[in-house]
């Protein structure tokens, strides 16, 4: 067996009607917080008045910093960095998606270290260090796993780029993921998070850097996330279907802070970086058919585990044909997701392709797919996407 590190430092508070507990876990970190979260609206105002009464009631002062955009940018992080000093929190709490949490994360370090989040990205030589604040999480969706990572993801207006943070100080210190919460999720946001996290649980499976520790999460979260998103997609108060899915996004986020993502995430990256409009597991979906497709040939055992877990007849035959099966599979999933729509219809400019290619090369996450692709590649699958 090869060796294998597995690191996860978050304290996972799991099931509903957790959030309740908010106050006793909150009051180990301090006495003033600030609270990172969406403009308020009606869906998720219960949830906001309950947090903070229960803050409250634990002798809690909440500062709430409402300011976050959907792939929030530097100049919110900086907006909540600056609200952030000037309270002196002494810890955050995102309480959202993927946005709210991955700001709250970007804040804790811009509030405590010199110069902007955008210094701190995972390339740089200068790191977050302890001085970086104390993190809770709190997801309403179930799909990026920011809950349990080490990562949080920001894009730069100016530079039409989108990088990540990405440090051991950065896992949140405790996660409450509480299905209750996603009730309120729209359809199409159900679906293309929930997307997302099948994308973490594959993409980490299928990477060399997958371990038998990951490899047991991943299969796992991707045989739930193909039984119970559709529900969740169907009937938003579904609260079974919500619990199965915030459990697989829990373990496809536990997945990639120790495996890895691969090529369509650094796709999709550079993509939502250029056209921030775009949900980044619609950018996902618009363009994971033709890479598998394409992958077919150097993940042919690991695509035939997936078509036998997902269909046990398919043990009856070989490796070659259950990989072709699982690409039906896949297309089928993603069509009746409603997610199926490709670049032009997402608000691609066809011109830009070229651009789009060089960008999706620039964060490391192509080198972990199973065979490592040329920019004239990536601009020749971005062009399969363009049109369906
Ligand atoms: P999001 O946080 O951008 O939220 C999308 C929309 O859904 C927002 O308008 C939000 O207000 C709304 N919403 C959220 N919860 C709701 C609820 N319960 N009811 C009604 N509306 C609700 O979406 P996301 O997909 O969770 O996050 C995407 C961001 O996370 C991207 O920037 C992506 O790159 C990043 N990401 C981070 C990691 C990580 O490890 N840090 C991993 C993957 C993706």
């Amino acid at each position: 067996m090869n060796s294998f590190n597995y690191y996860q430092p978050t304290e996972i508070l799991f099931g509903k009607g957790r959030l309740k507990e908010v106050g006793k876990v909150a009051s180990k970190f301090g006495c003033r917080c600030l609270l990172v979260t969406v403009p308020a609206f009606q869906e998720i105002e219960p949830a906001l008045q309950l947090i903070k009464s229960v803050l409250k009631e634990n002798g809690i002062e909440v500062v709430h910093f409402d300011k976050v955009i959907p792939n929030p940018t530097t100049e919110v992080v900086t907006a909540g960095a600056k609200l952030a000093r000037e309270t002196e929190v002494e810890f955050v709490i995102g309480l959202g998606g993927g946005s709210s949490i991955d700001t709250a994360k970007a804040i804790a370090v811009e509030a405590t270290h010199q110069g902007s989040c955008w210094d701190y990205l995972y390339f740089r030589q200068t790191q977050p260090t302890e001085r970086t604040l104390s993190i809770i999480a709190i997801p309403t969706t179930s799909g990026t796993g920011s809950n349990v990572t080490a990562v949080a993801v920001v894009t730069n207006p100016l530079e039409r780029s989108k990088s990540a943070l990405s440090s051991p100080r950065l896992f949140p210190q405790v996660s409450i993921v509480d299905p209750e919460l996603m009730l309120t999720l729209p359809p199409y946001m159900t679906a293309v998070t929930g997307f997302d996290a099948f994308s973490h649980a594959f993409e980490s499976y299928i990477t060399p850097k997958c371990s038998p520790y990951t490899e047991i999460l991943a299969l796992e979260s991707i045989k739930v996330i193909f039984r119970y998103l559709d529900a969740a997609v169907r009937d938003g108060q579904d609260l079974e279907a919500r619990g199965k899915m915030a459990w697989a996004d829990t373990l496809a986020g536990l997945c990639i802070a120790n495996s890895a993502v691969t090529l369509p995430h650094g796709i999709a990256m550079a993509l939502s970086g250029m056209y921030p409009q775009v949900a980044h597991g619609q950018a996902l979906a618009s363009i994971y058919l033709p890479i598998m497709r394409f992958s077919l040939k150097y993940a042919t055992e690991k695509f035939a585990t997936i078509a036998r877990l997902l269909n046990p007849a398919a043990v009856a035959i070989n490796d070659k044909e259950a990989a072709r099966k699982f690409l039906d599979q896949l297309e089928e999933f993603i069509e009746s997701l409603g997610i199926r729509k490709s670049l032009k219809e997402i608000g691609v400019i066809k011109s830009e392709l070229p651009l789009l290619a060089k960008t999706s090369l620039v964060l490391p996450d192509y080198t972990n797919h199973p065979y490592i692709v040329s920019i004239s590649e990536v601009e020749e699958l971005l062009n399969e996407s363009y049109e369906l």
